[in-house]
């Protein structure tokens, strides 16, 4: 058994709602919380002579996403009929894309725990819309909501080049971040805009020889670490398993499984998958898309920097450390204002620590996002300097902050204001030293006589001095002239 080594072998599919603000082929509104059935019409209910139209700004966000994953967008593409029957899904038919995705053969690149990257190649990404929803508030009838009948999503489907759940939660985790950075889906993993089905198994060489074991497909994850937990769990499942059974893939015996968050495992649905025949068959309601190069140059044009590449710029351009700049670029916006401030002239560890510890705080207890605070680059450039400058000492500089976020003001309003300003005028502040050195002659001697007192009567005169100044005299300019005066 000791000559025994596996690998484990993921691939992933991922639903992603856009955030559109209507459905994929009619103008229903998309919404969360609704009454049931109340955002519904004849097209997202299938009613004969009903015809969808499609979304323009449905395709635009998914090609966007196309191109952000590296992947080809082809200059013509088409819909497709899915026919299944389901409660949920009132024309027996889902609007999909078969043979001819909107985009394919891409990559997703992935930050792993040791720094480096691995690049995941995408299979294909295509849109297509959401069923509706069973509901079993009625007691014993399960009653079908229709809000989410039609809601476009983008089906991502990856090589499976992942090898373990630590690199599955990775992706989904860039993944998000770079759907947020285009603003084409709001990814909130609460609202079910993203949702996860892993496919696992595991390659075993023993003896020299090679032992796939089936494929577990698992089913409908909607949290990070649900699906972390699942693969891991799969995968010493299926090692435990192939030892004590052998069992191997052999055609159809792929199996279906459920997450069960309580016992952080998964639970066998379905042995043997139901052969599907979805009988495919182009959509004759809706035109195939043309994708012109101009079309294509326009989409292109409104793509932003990748929150991957902006995290390394950080770090080799303003030396960053990679926890710090993994931080600030978790959201977009906070990264454009880490990045116009320091572009402006601020000194980048100055702004990320404003940012990440008094931005950070202050929006923990507001329950918002450190640029959602509101204040802007032009004044958080300001503050930086000034703090550098000297004119504010550290925890002035918080104070500073806060009242900015309060009152909207610039740093200088405020630190003028609130008094917050550090003198570090020397003529000023040697005369306060004057006349603490005046006021306090016992400690001064023994200042001077140095030895096991000396250390803390300077301490106590420094003391004195900041009490004077009501804590705005600049800490460094008051040594300098003590060390001056008493040598
Ligand atoms: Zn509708």
């Amino acid at each position: 058994m000791s000559d025994l080594e596996y690998k484990v072998i993921v691939g992933l599919e991922i639903h992603v709602q856009l955030a559109t603000r209507t459905k994929m082929f009619c103008s229903c509104e998309l919404g969360f919380g609704q009454e049931p059935n109340t955002s519904v019409c004849p097209v997202c209910l299938g009613m004969p002579g009903s015809l969808p139209v499609m979304n323009k700004q449905a395709f635009e966000y998914s090609v966007m996403a196309g191109l952000a994953l590296n992947c080809n967008i082809p200059s013509f593409t088409k819909w497709d009929r899915k026919s299944y029957y389901y409660p949920d899904l009132p024309k027996n038919y889902q609007i999909s894309q078969y043979d001819l995705p909107m985009s394919e053969h891409g990559y997703i690149e992935i930050p792993l725990e040791d720094g480096s990257t691995k690049k995941i190649r995408i299979l294909r990404a295509h849109l297509e819309e959401d069923a509706g929803k069973n509901t079993h508030t009625l007691g014993n009838f399960t009653a079908v909501d229709l809000n989410r009948a039609g809601t476009p999503l983008l089906e991502i489907v990856t090589e499976p080049d992942l090898s373990s759940g630590a690199e599955v939660k990775a992706l989904a985790v860039e993944l998000q971040r770079i759907v947020r950075y285009l603003g084409v889906s709001e990814a909130d993993m609460q609202k079910g805009h993203m949702r996860f089905e892993p496919n696992v198994n595991l390659h075993i060489t023993r003896g020299g020889q090679l032992y796939k074991t089936p494929i577990s497909e698992v089913k409908n994850l909607n949290s990070f670490r649900a699906l972390e937990g699942s693969v891991t769990y799969e995968a010493a499942r299926q090692l435990d398993e192939f030892l004590e059974t052998g069992i191997t893939m052999e055609s159809g015996n792929k199996r279906t499984y459920g997450w069960d968050d309580e016992n952080n495992r998964t639970v066998l649905q379905r042995e043997k998958e139901e052969a599907h025949d979805y009988r495919y068959f182009p959509d004759p309601d809706l035109v195939p898309v043309v994708m012109t190069p101009e079309w294509l140059d326009d989409i292109r044009s409104r793509l932003c920097e990748m929150p991957l590449a902006m995290e390394k710029r950080f770090v080799t351009e303003y030396g960053l450390s990679e926890y710090d700049a993994g931080v600030i670029t978790s959201e977009k916006a906070t990264a454009d204002l880490f990045d116009n401030a320091v572009k402006a002239g601020a000194d980048p560890k100055r702004v990320c620590n404003i940012l990440t510890q008094t931005g950070a705080k202050l929006a923990k207890d507001k329950e918002c996002s450190v640029a959602e605070l509101g204040v802007n680059s032009e004044n958080l450039t300001a503050l930086a300097k000034m703090i550098d400058d000297g004119d504010v000492g550290a925890s002035a500089a918080a104070q500073v902050f806060e009242l900015m976020v309060e009152t909207g003001d610039t740093p200088g309003q405020v630190a003028e204001k609130h008094n917050l300003i550090q003198k570090s005028d020397a003529s000023e502040i040697e005369s306060l030293v004057d006349a603490v050195l005046a006021d306090n002659a016992q400690a001064v001697e023994q200042v001077q006589a140095g030895g096991k007192k000396s250390k803390k009567a300077r301490g106590f005169i420094m003391g004195q001095v900041m009490q004077r100044s009501k804590g705005q005299a600049n800490p460094k300019v008051v040594n300098q002239i003590l060390a001056k005066k008493l040598g």
